[in-house]
């Protein structure tokens, strides 16, 4: 079974104490296994605290980042690699104290808009640096997810097919490729063929539809996305991330483009969400049921 989790930012902007106790509650209230937390500063995450709420609350955590210009380590600059480096070793420590089990989002570059390609030995030194990172992370049982953007969060893997090579280069085992609809919607020519051809390297799984409000209200045609997940035998994590200028600060509106007030209520987005994401994969794992079990003629 796939565990069901959502993204922080449905319920708050930051992670004090107060926001980080009403994020976990809510998540567990509504009947998610787990919260997506955002690690950008992992410094500004106080595992202990975090850990006593999730205890409280029942449910598991996961963590994603994306790296800035200033510690990105596509970079040609060791000192900006070298940041990257700590800034990601610091995320698998308080992933590690949290209890968490994956790492997503933009791990090996920076989370932007560039104004270049990528070279050849920009992308050696992040495939080394994130596997330097992910033999740390493998001593406490993380994974390592290399979330696969739209062109203007990365210029490295904008394609389900580019994280995958991507994930090749890194070469560790406890690194797999995070798909997000969102963004596949934008890059890919075939969303369901791109999931299927990805399958065994999935290792994380983000919904949500083309303007990142509610599920299903959109333009994705999120049935074949979650039969192709199906199709694809993908039982990990799925996550549904949405933002709305009602909780969303800076950075993350900046880069993220959140202008929009999509929704008000974090609870009825969430709720929705949730029953929409069991009732898709009931239909899709019903559909794939019947289609290897075609009836036949007496
Ligand atoms: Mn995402």
């Amino acid at each position: 079974m796939n565990k069901l989790g959502i993204h922080a930012l449905v319920w708050e902007a930051g992670w004090s104490e107060d926001e980080c106790a009403r994020a976990i509650a809510a998540t567990a209230e509504t009947g998610y296994d787990f919260i997506e937390a955002p690690a950008l500063d992992p410094s500004l995450i106080d595992p202990v605290f975090t850990s006593r709420q999730l205890e409280k609350a029942g449910i598991g955590i996961n963590f994603s980042l994306g790296l800035d210009f200033d510690s990105d380590i596509s970079s040609g600059d060791p000192d900006k690699r070298r940041r990257g480096r700590r800034k990601l070793e610091d995320a698998v420590a308080v992933c590690r104290d949290c209890g968490g089990e994956y790492i997503g989002g933009i791990l090996y570059s920076a989370f932007g808009k560039y104004d270049r390609p990528p070279t050849a030995d920009g992308i050696a030194q992040s495939a080394e640096t994130l596997n330097a990172v992910a033999d740390i992370a493998a001593r406490s049982g993380i994974t390592l997810v290399l979330e696969v953007v739209n062109r203007y969060e990365t210029n490295i893997c904008n394609t389900a097919a580019q994280g995958v090579e991507m994930m090749k280069r890194v070469g560790a085992p406890n690194v797999k490729v995070h798909l997000d609809v969102y963004h596949m919607n934008i890059e890919e020519s075939d969303i369901a063929a791109a999931i299927v051809e990805t399958g065994e390297h999935i290792g994380y799984f983000h919904t949500g539809d083309s303007h990142r409000g509610y599920i299903g209200s959109g333009t994705i045609d999120l049935a074949g996305v979650f039969r192709a997940l199906v199709r694809a035998k993908y039982k990990g994590p799925i996550t549904f991330e949405s933002f709305s200028s009602r909780v969303v600060g800076q950075p993350l509106e900046g880069i993220l483009g959140i202008w929009r007030n999509l929704w008000e209520d974090g609870h009825d987005l969430a709720a929705h969400a949730l029953m929409y994401t069991k009732a898709q994969l009931k239909a899709a794992e019903e559909a794939e049921r019947q289609a290897s079990q075609r009836s036949r003629l007496p």
